[in-house]
C-alpha cells in the first residue's frame, strides 16, 4: 500500500465537532510522508474554507491536498473547452472555484452551456429545481454535471438529503444522464489517483459512507476501509458491500497500515 485517500466529514469531524484523536492521524500521515489526498463531496465550502475548518480542528493541510467535486468539475469543463454561459446550482461559497468561468447573467438566460448541480440544501425549492430542468431540456442540450452522488449526510438534526436525490429527479424528468464528478464516480477516484500518480491497487480509501466511500472506491479498484463514525449505521453492513477492514474510528489506521 502506497497512498491514502481520506474522506473528511464523518472521519475527521462530524458537522462542527472534531472526532477525538483524528487530528493525530493527519499529523501521522504527514510525518510518514505517505502520499495522500482529502477527497470530499462537500460542495458547500471552497478548498480555502476547508483548510481553515481543518486548521480549527488542529489539522494542518493545504489546498493542494484537497480534491472536491467543484475542482474536478472545473477541470472537466476546461478539458471540454467550455468557459462561458454556465448555470451553477451550488452554494455561494463554492462559486469561487468557478472564478475562471463566465456564468449566465441572471435567471432569464436562454443559452446555457452547462448545468452544474451541487448540494443546495434548503435553498432547493420547486422554482429552482424547475429552472434547472428547463435549462437541461433547452436546445442544444447543455452539459449536465453532478457534483457527487451522495444520497444523504449526517447533520446535527439527523440524516439530510444531499445532492443525489435532486440529480436523479432532474435526470428522470429530462432523460439526460449526468456526468458525475464526485464520489462514488470512478472518474473522480481516477482523478485523485492521477493527481497522486499512484495505482488503484496501491491505494486505500477510508470513509464513513458505505456507498460513496467503500463501494465507489472498490469499484474503482482501490482498497476501502470503513469507519464506524459519522453517518455509519450497523445496517450498512447488510448491503452486500464488504469493506477491506472496519475501524471504530480513523485512529486505528496506523496499526492497520503497519500490520
Ligand atoms: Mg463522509
Amino acid at each position: 500500500m502506497k497512498a491514502i485517500l481520506f474522506d473528511l466529514d464523518g472521519v475527521f469531524y462530524q458537522a462542527d465537532k472534531p472526532i477525538h484523536g483524528a487530528n493525530n492521524i493527519a499529523s501521522w500521515v504527514k510525518e510518514q510522508s505517505i502520499p495522500h489526498l482529502f477527497i470530499t463531496n462537500t460542495t458547500s465550502r471552497s478548498r480555502s474554507e476547508l483548510v481553515s475548518k481543518l486548521a480549527s480542528f488542529g489539522i494542518c493541510t493545504d489546498e493542494a491536498h484537497i480534491l472536491t467535486p467543484p475542482v474536478a468539475a472545473m477541470q472537466w469543463l476546461k478539458s471540454k473547452h467550455i468557459s462561458s454561459d454556465l448555470a451553477l446550482f451550488v452554494p455561494e461559497a463554492t462559486k469561487q472555484e468557478f472564478n475562471d468561468f463566465q456564468l449566465i447573467e441572471d435567471d432569464s438566460a436562454t443559452v446555457v452551456s452547462a448545468v452544474v448541480i451541487g448540494d443546495l440544501g434548503e435553498k432547493w425549492d420547486f422554482a429552482t429545481l424547475n429552472r434547472a430542468f428547463q435549462y437541461l431540456i433547452s436546445q442544444p442540450h447543455p452539459k449536465f454535471l453532478a457534483l457527487g452522488m451522495t444520497r444523504y449526510w449526517q447533520a446535527k438534526d439527523g440524516l439530510r438529503l444531499d445532492v443525489a436525490p435532486f440529480v436523479v429527479a432532474l435526470e428522470y424528468a429530462s432523460g439526460i444522464k449526468p456526468v458525475v464528478l464526485g464520489k462514488p464516480a470512478q472518474a473522480f477516484y481516477q482523478s485523485a489517483l492521477d493527481y497522486l500518480k499512484v495505482d488503484a491497487e496501491q491505494t486505500v480509501m477510508i470513509g464513513d459512507d458505505i456507498y460513496g466511500d467503500i463501494d465507489g472506491a472498490q469499484q474503482a479498484g482501490l482498497h476501502a476501509l470503513l469507519v464506524k463514525t459519522g453517518k455509519f449505521r450497523p445496517a450498512d453492513l447488510e448491503k452486500g458491500i464488504e469493506p477491506d477492514a472496519i475501524f471504530d474510528t480513523v485512529n486505528e489506521l496506523p496499526e492497520w497500515w503497519g500490520r
